[in-house]
């Protein structure tokens, strides 16, 4: 069978499973460590072989391997057969902007509350975390019989709840609240008071050791978040939408990663690679700012026996697509957007241009993306800031400082971006896998 019909028929046989399996994705995936440990399962599943960083790679021709990076980033490559002009890349990021538990959380009210004390991880819209059944998931590290070792832990039920302020008590509630994160964002994780009326103190490390399956003493450190219990759930009339917490980016990620799969590179290593720490700056040894992804390509040169001539023309023939959530106009507020360069809910993939470079996109990018959308049969929209709003930032131009190729910024059209529970389109999750599979293939 043609490369072509064979990755049509691949397509053809996922189609209609991706929501369902976005879905399924983003409610096994509270943090940044799931999500990386379930694209690393897919992975798997597909024949990707597993590379640690502290080994020595073998890796050949026709292979298909994955590495990790602090449990929380992965990037993933596949190596053609015949021949490798260059490194197709899909960039994602793996962390959605939530709370964290500070090391000590544990705090108490008046003898009679246990609160979890927080910090803020991004920037999140804080409101969307009051009255929500809440959960922390995370990991912990404790010492294996040959040196620290790391260990998700999920507490996977509802044990705690931001409060609002009634309204009795505060007649100002619906005129614009501004929320302090150290004292009106504290979740309520039980009461102190117990059958025998002392304070329970071992509560917290005894869910996530019993979680861990180690002792409470044993954890030596932990990354801890809450996070959002809703599920993911189709919306609207004819169920045109979908919502869920952490769209933001799982969804460009989970896209890019069933691209990869299905797709059968013949001239160019294709490769995923998803990030942490986006919501914060990026500036972390796992984050896109880091030399993750220009160490993997650096010993992917060497393990292909690659002289530095050739390498240096690979990567000038290379091109990266990073994918991030990009916003839609919003129902009610259609004056945030600019007039003309804006986007809306299941009408494409938008291509994000920014004129002071803080997305990477540029005329030859842009070109590329759109002829890749004609050919993959999906379309496309475009987005810039109103000239008067600055904006967020992602991953292209962050990476392009570490290693430097042809990038065009993109993303799927969504609301609410930052909330504890998001809005997509639910046709834009194919049009992505479907455009992104026509740049695997190439
Ligand atoms: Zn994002």
């Amino acid at each position: 069978m043609k490369r072509d019909s064979k990755n049509k028929k691949n397509l053809q046989e996922n189609t209609g499973s991706y929501i369902e399996g976005l879905f399924d994705f983003i409610d096994n995936s509270p943090t940044c460590f799931h999500a990386v440990e379930n694209i690393n399962r897919e992975l798997e599943q597909a024949g990707y072989q597993r590379l640690l960083e502290k080994c020595p790679w073998k890796i050949a021709e026709g292979g298909k391997y994955y590495v990790n990076r602090n449990d929380s980033a992965v990037i993933a490559f596949t190596i053609p057969a015949k021949e490798h002009k260059g490194f197709h890349i899909v960039a994602a990021h793996s962390d959605s902007p939530c709370f964290k538990l500070k090391e000590l959380p544990e705090l108490t009210v008046e003898e009679h509350y246990l609160k979890w004390n927080v910090e803020k991880y991004g920037g999140m819209i804080l409101s969307t975390w009051l009255d929500r059944p809440l959960s922390v998931a995370g990991r912990v590290a404790v010492k294996g019989p040959d040196g620290i070792v790391t260990k998700l832990v999920n507490i996977d039920r509802n044990v705690a709840v931001i409060p609002n302020v009634a309204i009795h008590m505060n007649r100002d509630m619906n005129k614009g609240i501004e929320y302090n994160p150290q004292t009106d964002m504290p979740p309520l994780a039980g009461s102190v008071g117990g059958k025998d009326g002392k304070a329970d103190k071992a509560g917290y490390l005894s869910l996530l050791a019993e979680k861990a399956g180690v002792t409470p003493d044993e954890i030596l450190g932990q990354d801890i978040f809450l996070y959002n219990r809703d599920k993911c759930s189709r919306l609207g009339l004819e169920e045109e939408y979908i919502g869920g917490p952490r769209l933001d980016d799982l969804e460009c990620a989970y896209a890019a990663l069933k691209a990869l799969v299905t797709a059968e590179p013949e001239s160019y290593i294709t490769m995923l690679a998803v990030f942490d720490n986006e919501e914060v700056g990026s500036g972390t040894k796992q984050g896109a700012d880091s030399s993750f992804l220009r160490d993997v390509l650096s010993r992917i040169r060497s393990g292909l026996q690659l002289t530095e001539e050739e390498y240096q023309c690979m990567l000038a023939e290379s091109f990266l697509i990073s994918a991030d959530n990009a916003h839609a106009v919003h129902p009610n507020h259609p004056e945030k957007t600019d007039a003309v360069n804006k986007s809306y809910l299941n009408e494409g993939i938008v291509i994000k241009y920014h004129g002071s470079q803080r997305y990477a996109t540029d005329a030859y990018s842009a070109a590329v993306m759109k002829d890749i959308c004609r050919e993959a049969g999906v379309p496309y929209q475009t987005y810039a800031n109103r000239s008067d709003i600055a904006g967020g930032s992602t991953l292209g131009n962050i990476l392009m400082a570490q290693v430097s190729m042809n990038t065009v910024d993109i993303g799927l059209p969504q609301l609410a971006m930052h909330s504890a529970y998001e809005t997509a389109g639910a046709k834009d999750l194919e049009y992505l896998v479907k455009a992104l599979l026509v740049f695997y293939s190439r």
